[in-house]
């Protein structure tokens, strides 16, 4: 036996399976989906696709208003959680002369154009919906659906009169630094002039949908939309179901990835036929929704969202040795390895980084073998069970949690065609889309591809922000995300950002959308304390965190390595994130790390590594 077999031997006598097999599996597909274009195979929904991204659905068509010629103190640009966010922490810092500038037509941001069927979000209620506590609203569910999440963010703008500084149906079109007058000119394609003291960027991570680069695309005569602007005037129905204008239509949707497993149960019972053009299967687990206990709900005390929601995170990062609050999927496999850990025989010896690191792969091994093992228990058809059968460690691909996904593989109508060993579907023609030499006529294509979330700030934004001497901030980026904090850059004063740059990740992202807002609040509020007009992060302030970020991503959590061997998607850069910049990484100790970094700058009181003046 070798060492390493031995090893395993001794750690895990009664282990059922072989975790060398398993590996060379894994191995086996990631590398036959790797594409040599890697994050270039999307093509940006702009120019000839602009429409997938540009047309709104759900707004006033015929909306018109005068263009605005403004002074006012704050731009928040976004009205997501992010933007939404900010807002209410400034309104309730008592900084209430503030524009919010959205192109939706109401607040919501994800859950404004998110509205397809079965919609809903996988981290629990109660630590997702922000400001419980202060709006006194108790989640119908510990899993929202869409609808509950868009109205809670109608209840945030109207708890925090938020409605008034709003201006929806309104696209920036450039921000630009004026140094004489000391403040940002804000350009909109409804031609207002805004001149705002402060700008604070909003515009979320998940904003812009994204296209497949399948060959023949643009051919494509039927209908076809993605899945961020769902067309209900197509297939009839609403979230909740009924789309009966399906039933004499023939559907494709490409990607399974979380929002089409949400989708596909609802395609599945309504059209006539339903293809699922899958290249990798995601890990589909139990979701269990359950409702709201009341009297549990109302017997929390104060502060208590705050610490569920750090309890979760540091669940999530190993840290958190007490009681598992939120206890649900995302926290499970963190528990398995606890689990492994305190089972530890006495007479093990000591334990390693290399024990630590088996253990945790053993747990992986065994929670995705159950994943796979419910595909088997859930569809009728063998050759669709094998296909849904995902070959991957766990958070390789977002986990996704659904009751009725699996099971829709097992209805006549609908049948999942398996395109990894293309590296996705071939090619699309006037009528049809063709995978393995076969092509599929269809009345309607529906995009689950997804969203630019790795891809060049810039991409994302499609207006430029121009700073000191008229300087772009994404050639103040272009060797990589420069900032303090993730919130501000040098060069841009006044300026800041809520978002995923160089800061504190979570999965939960709307209490990271928090915490950067309470702290960008706090900045503002110090500059009007101390009479002052403009801040701007100091050149040597933003290096050191460049750096601290750089370190720490090197030094840090192997989350790179572990990547490296995924089957590819965004998470890892389309296979590719050896090659990733580590400037653009997260801070690596987690949020919870981050936020005692924010809370210990801002107890010290001195704005360190910014200049007032
Ligand atoms: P994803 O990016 O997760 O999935 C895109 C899908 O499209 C993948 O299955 C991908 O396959 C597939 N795809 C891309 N190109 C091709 C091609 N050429 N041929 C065939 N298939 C292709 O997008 P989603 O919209 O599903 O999810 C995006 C994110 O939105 C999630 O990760 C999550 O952050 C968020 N979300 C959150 C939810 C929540 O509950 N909180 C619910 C829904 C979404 P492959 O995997 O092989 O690349």
């Amino acid at each position: 036996m070798s060492t390493e077999r031995e090893r395993l031997h001794n750690l895990f006598p009664d282990l059922d399976f072989d975790p060398e097999a398993l590996r060379a599996k894994y191995r086996r597909e990631r590398d036959k989906r790797i594409r040599e274009d890697g994050e270039d195979q999307y093509v940006e929904a702009a120019s000839e696709f602009a429409s997938y991204a540009d047309d709104d659905p759900y707004a006033d068509p015929d909306f018109q208003r005068d263009p605005l010629d403004i002074d006012i103190e704050v731009a928040v640009i976004g009205a997501g959680f992010s933007g939404l966010m900010t807002a209410a922490r400034l309104k309730e810092r008592g900084i209430t002369d503030f524009k919010i500038i959205e192109s939706g037509g109401d607040f919501g941001g994800t859950w404004y154009w998110n509205r397809y069927p079965g919609a809903q979000c996988d981290i629990e209620s109660y630590c997702y919906l922000p400001l419980l506590e202060e709006t006194g609203y108790m989640p119908k569910e510990k899993y929202s659906f869409a609808p509950e999440i868009f109205s809670h963010t109608q209840r945030i703008g109207e708890y925090f009169g938020l409605y008034d500084n709003a201006l929806f149906q309104t696209r920036v079109t450039e921000v630009r630094w004026q140094e004489e007058g000391q403040h940002w000119l804000v350009s909109t394609h409804r031609g207002d002039t805004i001149r705002a003291q402060f700008v604070i960027q909003a515009t979320g991570p998940a904003n812009r949908p994204k296209l497949p680069g399948i060959p023949g695309i643009k051919d494509y005569k039927g209908h076809s939309f993605h899945t961020s602007r769902w067309d209900y005037d197509y297939t009839g129905g609403d979230h909740t179901g009924g789309l009966t204008k399906l039933k004499d239509k023939k559907v494709a949707i490409i990607g399974t990835g979380a929002t089409a497993i949400q989708c596909v149960p609802f395609l599945g019972e309504y059209a006539q036929k339903l293809y699922v053009f899958q290249r990798t299967p995601s890990p589909v687990d139990l979701r269990g929704n359950k409702q709201t206990d009341e009297e549990w709900y109302r017997s929390q005390g104060p502060g208590w969202q705050r610490a569920r929601r750090e309890n979760f995170a540091a669940t999530l990062a190993g840290q958190n040795f007490g009681e598992d609050l939120v206890a649900d999927g995302w926290t499970d496999i963190v528990r398995r390895i606890g689990l492994s850990l305190m089972n530890r025989k006495p007479d093990s010896g000591d334990l390693d980084m290399d024990e630590i690191a088996l253990r945790s792969e053993i747990a992986d091994f065994q929670k995705m073998n159950e994943i796979r093992s419910r595909v088997d228990e859930e569809v009728t058809k063998p050759d669709a069970a094998e296909a849904l059968k995902p070959w991957y460690r766990q958070f390789c691909k977002r986990p996704t949690f659904n009751d009725e996904y699996l099971a829709t593989f097992s209805r006549d109508n609908v049948e999942v065609i398996d395109v990894s060993e293309s590296k996705g579907v071939e090619r699309i023609t006037e009528n049809a889309v063709v995978a393995n030499g076969q092509s599929y006529e269809v009345d309607c294509i529906i995009y689950a591809t997804g969203f630019e979330i790795t891809t060049s700030v810039h991409r994302r934004v499609d207006f430029d922000t121009l700073g000191r001497d008229g300087q772009s901030l994404y050639d103040h980026w272009s060797d990589g995300l420069r900032t303090l904090h993730g919130l501000t850059s040098h060069g841009f004063p006044n300026w800041f950002t809520i978002g995923i740059n160089q800061n504190g990740l979570s999965p939960n992202m709307t209490s990271m959308f928090d915490d950067q807002a309470m702290h960008v609040g706090a900045i503002i509020a110090a500059v009007k304390e101390r009479g002052k007009r403009v801040i701007e992060a100091t050149s040597e302030a933003e290096q050191a965190w460049v750096d601290q970020i750089v370190a720490l991503a090197g030094a840090g959590t192997g989350a790179a390595a572990f990547l490296e061997e995924c089957t590819p998607g965004y998470y890892n850069r389309e296979g590719k994130s050896a090659q990733a910049n580590s400037q653009n990484s997260p801070y690596a100790p987690g949020i919870n790390a981050f936020n005692a970094v924010l809370k210990e700058w801002r107890d010290k009181g001195d704005l360190e590594g910014m200049e007032l003046s």
